[in-house]
């Protein structure tokens, strides 16, 4: 019996799968079949490694960062996944912080550079952790390095490299995946986009960024799944969306989330602005502008890139409401909020980018008023140069005259002295072609919603 008992506790059971993935021993790829080059790799996330390592725990580069390294892109950041606890590791360093209540982190700061150090986690895996859809609510339980593995999202970002052995561990193929350029969503893709929906975007995106196919099982189910995505919270829809408008493959995300219908749930005007005339070509100018700021390292304003999406629509209700009577000003008013409200439906644009959104569209018509001080008050809105920036958008793209839009920017870039030769040389002039009329230039009631001032917001499009 007992003899029993303890060949019952020391035979090796065959281990029982994790969230329906078979297990079995990770791969253990060597630097030569990498090729991670180590002097691309944050030295400070190594010294976290290190120091982890100092006192006895796991600890490896994880997730985007690996993915990256693999195929020789600059990570944007470093996280390091562990089998030490937030308590454990938060006293190891010298500026650390537990962060997050539903799932504590620790962030290791080191001057302007911050490595988020996570515990090792398991997926939740019983009913009430999910929703009535089968979205998880709560995955906040600790796990082994084979767990937290299996609870990523796609083969490439299952990733952990030891910076101490040059070696990444590698569970779900993903180094071969990412050697053949293909996203594949570790375990069965239903089920995973049942609990994530936002699983859906990700999979777009990483193929945009990184040139990738999708695998045909992790693609299949997408067109058929793609309403989930309006159970998502607005909130990260919003951090999801704004990740592809500045990944630098804007419109090849855009593109690749209406093919498979995932916009629907997000920006419900995108059909209709890309099917305008003109319509598709004012958003393509915008994001092809803004990914080659991207790829070249430049900031870039979401508040600009929302305000260029959105415009189409706001400009046709625009000239609906003037066609119908209304004043410029308070018809751009009535068009501006009617928009705003048919958009946050469904992605909640943060608040602070909708103030910034306004003024860019506010400032449209005041453009075309350049005589006496009015140049010299758009010259100190805080947007202003956003705004000249949205101006030469919309005269790449016939909508407004291209010698106004350059006379404002050659303005934008004039020093002062220059500036006020300008304007002097303006005054001299007979009325420009671009100039509105004078009836219109003392109407200058101000839609009631019109903001007060600018907030503190991202860089303008243009500024550096
Ligand atoms: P990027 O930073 O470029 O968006 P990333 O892969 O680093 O790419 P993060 O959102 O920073 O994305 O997430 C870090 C890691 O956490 C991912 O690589 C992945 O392993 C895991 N992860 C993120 N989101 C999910 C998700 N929705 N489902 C499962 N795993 C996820
Ligand atoms: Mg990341």
């Amino acid at each position: 019996m007992i003899k029993k008992l303890i060949s019952k506790l020391f035979t090796p059971r065959a281990p029982r799968p994790i969230l329906g993935v078979k297990r079995h021993a990770p791969l253990r790829v060597p630097k030569e079949k990498h090729g991670i080059d180590r002097r691309l790799v944050s030295r400070h996330a190594i010294k976290v490694c290190d120091v982890l390592h100092e006192h006895g725990y796991e600890a490896y580069i994880v997730g985007g960062a690996v993915r990256d390294l693999i195929v020789g892109a600059q990570p944007k950041d470093f996280d390091i996944a562990t089998n030490a606890t937030p308590e454990q590791i938060q006293p190891l360093f010298r500026r650390a912080r537990i962060i997050g209540r539903r799932f504590r982190l620790v962030h290791v700061v080191f001057g302007q550079e911050i490595i988020e150090t996570s515990t090792f986690r398991a997926s939740g895996t019983d009913e009430q952790t999910t929703d009535e859809h089968g979205r998880i609510l709560r995955d906040n339980v600790f796990g082994t390095l084979e767990e937290d593995a299996a609870r990523r999202d796609f083969t490439l970002n299952a990733l952990y490299y030891d910076p101490a052995t040059e070696i990444v561990i590698d569970y779900h193929n993903g180094v071969a995946d990412l050697q053949k350029k293909v996203v594949g969503i570790i375990g069965d893709p239903a089920k995973r986009y049942r609990e994530d929906p936002v699983r859906m975007l990700r999979c777009m995106r990483f193929a945009a960024k990184l040139g990738l196919t999708i695998a045909p099982a992790t693609k299949a189910p997408i067109r058929d799944m793609a309403h989930l995505i309006e159970n998502v919270p607005a909130s990260r829809l919003f951090d999801e969306m704004l990740k592809m408008l500045t990944c630098g493959h804007a419109l090849d995300c855009l593109r690749r989330l209406r093919a498979e219908g995932l916009h629907k749930g997000m920006l419900p005007l995108l059909d209709v602005v890309l099917e305008q005339p003109g319509g598709e070509q004012f958003v393509k100018l915008a994001l092809e502008r803004t990914d080659v700021r991207v790829r070249s390292g430049k900031s870039i304003s979401p508040s600009f890139l929302f305000a260029a999406l959105l415009w189409q629509q706001v400009n046709q209700r625009w000239q609906q409401h003037q066609a119908a009577g209304e004043l410029p000003i308070p018809a751009l008013g009535q068009a501006v909020d009617s928009v705003l409200d048919d958009q946050t439906e469904k992605l909640a644009i943060q608040r602070r980018f909708v103030s910034d959104m306004r003024e860019i569209w506010f400032m449209q018509p005041r453009f075309e008023r350049r005589q006496g001080k009015s140049a010299w008050r758009m010259l100190e809105q805080p947007r202003f140069r956003a705004a000249c920036d949205f101006l030469q958008l919309r005269a790449a793209t016939g909508e407004v005259d291209s010698v106004l839009a350059q006379w404002w920017m050659d303005l934008a870039d004039a020093g002062d002295a220059e500036r006020a030769a300008m304007l002097e040389d303006l005054a001299r002039q007979p009325r420009a072609s671009g100039d509105a009329p004078a009836r219109k230039r003392r109407r200058r009631s101000k839609p009631k919603t019109h903001p007060a001032g600018g907030e503190g917001g991202a860089a303008p499009a243009g500024a550096e």
